[in-house]
């Protein structure tokens, strides 16, 4: 597992400066691009997440989809998108949230989940945790059970996870 998140370590880009002034983005492509480390990301976030059950993996547009598709193919559990607003099609549940600057929308579609549901909720990043906090927030609007919360990378300096009200976030590399 470690030898996973030391390669992953050494793939992950510093990009200074994007996509403003300050910011430090944490750029995954590199990794993606790299079969065995994409494979090892994968299948290291499937034997953490394998004994809680999932039934439905819930991944954050966009990178979140990246990342949650391969691990609910190999779970064999359904997954489903959790999007900006106005872009799924159907019948939504919506959550405002607060970013640096102004405010966000993240929808699900209302019958996505539902009360028999364990939710392994995957994103690339855990920076604030506003994001995954909303995407939380859906979830047990939908009546569904938080299992696990599953990341690449951790920016621990933001104590995101403080914002994740029970569920322990679970990250490969923690800056
Ligand atoms: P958060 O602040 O936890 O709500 O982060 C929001 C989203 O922005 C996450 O889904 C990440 O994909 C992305 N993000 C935040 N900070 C960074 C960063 N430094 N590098 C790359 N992605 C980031």
């Amino acid at each position: 597992m470690s030898e996973c998140a030391d390669r992953v370590r050494a793939l992950i880009r510093d990009v200074v400066d994007f996509p403003k002034p300050g910011i430090v983005f944490k750029d995954l492509t590199p990794v993606l691009s790299d079969g065995e480390a994409f494979a090892s990301i994968v299948d290291a976030l499937v034997e953490r997440f394998e004994p809680m059950r999932p039934t439905r993996v819930v991944g954050i547009e966009a990178r979140g989809f990246i990342l949650g598709a391969p691990v609910a193919y190999r779970l064999r559990a359904g997954f489903v998108p959790a999007r900006k607003k106005g872009k799924l099609p159907w019948q939504t549940e919506s959550i405002a949230y607060e970013l640096e600057y102004g405010t966000e929308n993240l929808e699900l579609h209302r019958d996505a989940l539902g009360p028999d549901d364990r939710v392994l909720l995957i994103d690339d990043v855990l920076a604030t945790g506003g994001t995954a906090a909303a995407a939380l927030s859906l979830v047990a609007q939908l009546g569904a059970e938080v299992v696990g919360a599953g990341f690449i990378i951790e920016l621990g300096f933001l104590n995101g996870r403080s914002k994740l009200t029970g569920v322990e976030p679970y990250s490969l590399v923690t800056y």
